[in-house]
C-alpha cells in the first residue's frame, strides 16, 4: 500500500523514539527542528518528533477513518506532508511551529516496518494456500484483493510469529520459559481462555512475570490498559523498544515448539477452518455474509470465495471433458428469464459437469432467426471459449438442441449500470473504484491476448456480487492477428457511438486503445451511478462535441483522481492514449490508497504520549 510519507526527505520510517532523538541531536537541536517516523502502534499512523528548548517532543499522528491525518485534538489534513506544512505556519498547540526539517543523511533510506518487509510474501502465500490458486489466477487475485487480504493479515499475523504459543496454560508457559537459559527479556505470548484475551509471559531476574493483554471495544490491544495497538505484533514490536510499564523490555522470544520453522516465506496465519467455512456459507447478493470467519463483524466474501473465480475446468479431471459442444442431457434450462435481447432470451440453468453442478446463464437464440444470427452467435461462443479470466464471463460451451444455446457462467447480480442506479445511496464511491479496477484487470487481460471487445459499457459489466465484476457480451468482439494492432470494420453497423473513440467513428478502426476510450465512458457511467452518457445528445452529435475538445463533466460523487483517469482515456489521438496496462496500474494505485482508509477500524482518540 503506498505510504503517503515515503517521499518526504524528513521521513525515517520505522525507527524508535531514541533513534529519532539521536537524529535530532545530530541535526543541531534548534527550536522547531523536526522529523517524521512511522507509528508502531496504529496502522498507517506517524509520529512527529520536534525539538524545543533543547527538549524533545513526540506527537502521534493518527490516520482517521475518512483517510485524513491528525494530531490528537488538532485539525485533520489530507496527508502527512500537508499536516507538516500546516504546523510550519502555526504551532496550533505544539511546543513551537515546525521550522526546519531534519532530513535523512545522504544514503539513509526510510527504515521499513516489520510488517512492510514480509507483507508481499505473506499476501501471496496467504492467497495461494487459502484458495489454492496458482499461476495467473493467483496473480490476478493478489492484484485485486491485496488490500483486503493485507487487512486480514494485519490482524492475524501474530499467529505465525515464533513468539506466539497459542492456547497454552500459565504453567506450560513457565516451563517453556524456564527451559534452557533464562536471560532478562525472554518472552512468549499466549491466548487465554476468554475470547480476545491474551497473556504476555516475560523473564526477568530468573522469574517469570505474567501480564494480561486485553482488547477494548474498538478491538485495540493493550497490556494492563496501557498503550493501545491495532495488532498484537505491533504491541510486541513496541515493547521490544520500550518497556511501557513492564518490568523489562521484550528481548528474546522463546520459539513455539509446535510451530514448524519457517524460512524465507512466512506461511499464512492459521485460519484454514474459518476459510473453509467461508467458502461454504451462502452469500447475499451484496457480497456480505453475517459472520463467516468469526471476526464478530460482517465479513466480506472475497471474489476468490465464489464458485466462479476459477474456471470450472481448473480441475484437470473436468478439463479432460472440455469441449465447445455440450450434451443436451447435461443441461437443465430453467424458466427464469435473466434478460432479453434481439437474438432471444437469457435463461437461468444448471450444467452438470463430471464432479459438480454449476449455475449457468443460457443465451437462447429464438427460432426463426436467420443463418447470419446463428453464425454471429457461434462466433461469439468460439471467441469467448478462448478466454479464461476471473473478471470475464466464461463461456462453458454451446448446446444445439431445441434452439442454439450459449452456456455461460452465471453472474446473478445484474448489470453494473442497473445495480448502481438502484443502489445510489448504499454503494460508497470506493466500492465503485473497486469494481472499475476489476474491469481494468479483465480488459488488460484482453489487451494482452490481442482481443478487442468493441462493446465495453456499464450495461455489459455483470456483477457476481457487490464486490465482484465480470465483463460480458462479446457479440462485437474480434481476435486480432498477432501482428495486427487494430481491426478495420468493413462497414459501419448498429454501433454504440457514445462509447466509441473518434477513430472508430471516423475511420472504423478498432483496437485495445479504442476499448480504453470506452472504458473511460464506462467509468463515467459507474461514477455517475448509472446515468446515461452525453444525455441530451444524439450519437452523431457526440463526435462534433469531442472534436471541439469538449468532454463530459466530472460526475458529482466522482473523486478527482478518477475523473483525471477518465480524461486520459478520452485522449483524442489513440497513439497518445494510455493502454490498459497503464490504466490498470493507475486505478490500482488509487484503489489501494483508498482501500487502506475504508477498511480502517473506527479509531479511538489517541492520547499524546510525549
Ligand atoms: P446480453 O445480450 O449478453 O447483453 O444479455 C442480456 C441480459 O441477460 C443481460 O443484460 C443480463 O441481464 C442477462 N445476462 C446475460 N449474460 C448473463 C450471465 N452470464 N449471467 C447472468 N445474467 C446474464
Amino acid at each position: 500500500m503506498p505510504n503517503p510519507a515515503a517521499h518526504l526527505p524528513f521521513y525515517y520510517g520505522s525507527i524508535s523514539r531514541s533513534d529519532a532523538e539521536e537524529h535530532l541531536k545530530l541535526g543541531g537541536m534548534m527550536d522547531g527542528l523536526f522529523l517524521l517516523r512511522q507509528c508502531l502502534r496504529n496502522l498507517g499512523g506517524y509520529v512527529l518528533s520536534v525539538t524545543h528548548n533543547l527538549r524533545f517532543h513526540h506527537y502521534p499522528i493518527e490516520r482517521l477513518m475518512n483517510g485524513t491525518f491528525a494530531i490528537a485534538g488538532g485539525k485533520a489534513h489530507c496527508g502527512p506532508e500537508e499536516l507538516c506544512e500546516f504546523y510550519s505556519k502555526d504551532a496550533d498547540g505544539l511546543c513551537c511551529p515546525l521550522k526546519r526539517p531534519c532530513n535523512r543523511p545522504g544514503g539513509l533510506e526510510p527504515q521499513p516496518g516489520i510488517f512492510d518487509s514480509i507483507r508481499e510474501n505473506m499476501v501471496r502465500e496467504y492467497i495461494r494456500q487459502t484458495w489454492q490458486l496458482e499461476g495467473d489466477t493467483l496473480k490476478q487475485a493478489i492484484i485485486s484483493q491485496a488490500p483486503q487480504v493485507e487487512k486480514l493479515l494485519a490482524t492475524t499475523a501474530h499467529e505465525k510469529m515464533p513468539w506466539y504459543h497459542g492456547s497454552i496454560t500459565r504453567a506450560q508457559a513457565e516451563s517453556r520459559l524456564y527451559s534452557g537459559s533464562q536471560p532478562d527479556g525472554k518472552f512468549l505470548l499466549r491466548e487465554k481462555k476468554e475470547k480476545g484475551s491474551y497473556a504476555l509471559s516475560l523473564v526477568y531476574g530468573k522469574t517469570v512475570y505474567h501480564y494480561r493483554i486485553g482488547q477494548d471495544k474498538a478491538g485495540k490491544y493493550s497490556v494492563e490498559d496501557g498503550t493501545k495497538f491495532d495488532t498484537l505484533w505491533q504491541l510486541v514490536e513496541y515493547l521490544k523498544l520500550k518497556p511501557d510499564g513492564l518490568i523489562y523490555y521484550l528481548r528474546e522470544s522463546t520459539p513455539n515448539p509446535d510451530m514448524p520453522t519457517e524460512t524465507a516465506t512466512p506461511a499464512p496465519p492459521a485460519h484454514p477452518s474459518a476459510f473453509a467455512q467461508r467458502r461454504l456459507v451462502s452469500q447475499n447478493s451484496d457480497g456480505y455474509t453475517p459472520d463467516p470467519i468469526g471476526r464478530g463483524k460482517k465479513g466480506r466474501i472475497l471474489p476468490m470465495d465464489t464458485s466462479c473465480y476459477e474456471s470450472p475446468y481448473s480441475d484437470p479431471e473436468e478439463l479432460k471433458e472440455k469441449k465447445l459442444f455440450l450434451k443436451r442431457n447435461n443441461l437443465i434450462v430453467e424458466d427464469m428469464e435473466l434478460g432479453a435481447g434481439n437474438f432471444g432470451s437469457v435463461r437461468k440453468g444448471v450444467y452438470k459437469m463430471k464432479k459438480k453442478h454449476i449455475d449457468v446463464a443460457i443465451k437462447i437464440l429464438k427460432s426463426g432467426n436467420e443463418k447470419a444470427e446463428r453464425d454471429d452467435m457461434m462466433k461469439e461462443a468460439q471467441l469467448m471459449h478462448q478466454l479464461d479470466n476471473p473478471h470475464i464471463v466464461r463461456m462453458i460451451g454451446v448446446c444445439e438442441a431445441e434452439a442454439l444455446m450459449l452456456v455461460m457462467e452465471m453472474a446473478s447480480g445484474g448489470s453494473l449500470n442497473k445495480f448502481l442506479s438502484s443502489k445510489k445511496d448504499e454503494v460508497p464511491v470506493n466500492n465503485v473504484v473497486e469494481l472499475m479496477h476489476q474491469v481494468a484487470i479483465g480488459m488488460k487481460y484482453l489487451e494482452e491476448k490481442n482481443f478487442v471487445h468493441r462493446d465495453l459499457a456499464a450495461r455489459n459489466v455483470l456483477l457476481v456480487n457487490q464486490h465482484y465484476a465480470k465483463i460480458s457480451d462479446f457479440g462485437l468482439s474480434k481476435a486480432l492477428a498477432a501482428d495486427d494492432s487494430y481491426y478495420l470494420a468493413k462497414t459501419t453497423g448498429k454501433w454504440p457511438l457514445k462509447w466509441y473513440a473518434p477513430e472508430c467513428i471516423l475511420f472504423r478502426k478498432f483496437s485495445s486503445k479504442s476499448d480504453v476510450w470506452s472504458y473511460g465512458v464506462t467509468m463515467w457511467e459507474a461514477f455517475s451511478y448509472g446515468q446515461k452518457p452525453y444525455k441530451k445528445m444524439k450519437g452523431p452529435e457526440v463526435i462534433t462535441f469531442l472534436e471541439e475538445g469538449k468532454r463530459m463533466d466530472c460526475p458529482p460523487k466522482c473523486p478527482p483522481e478518477m475523473y483525471k483517469l477518465m480524461q486520459q482515456c478520452w485522449t483524442f489521438k489513440w497513439e497518445d492514449r494510455p493502454d490498459f496496462s497503464t490504466v490498470e496500474t493507475l486505478i490500482r494505485t488509487y484503489y489501494y490508497s483508498i482501500a487502506a482508509r475504508t477498511e480502517e477500524r473506527q479509531e479511538e482518540k489517541v492520547k499524546n504520549y510525549s
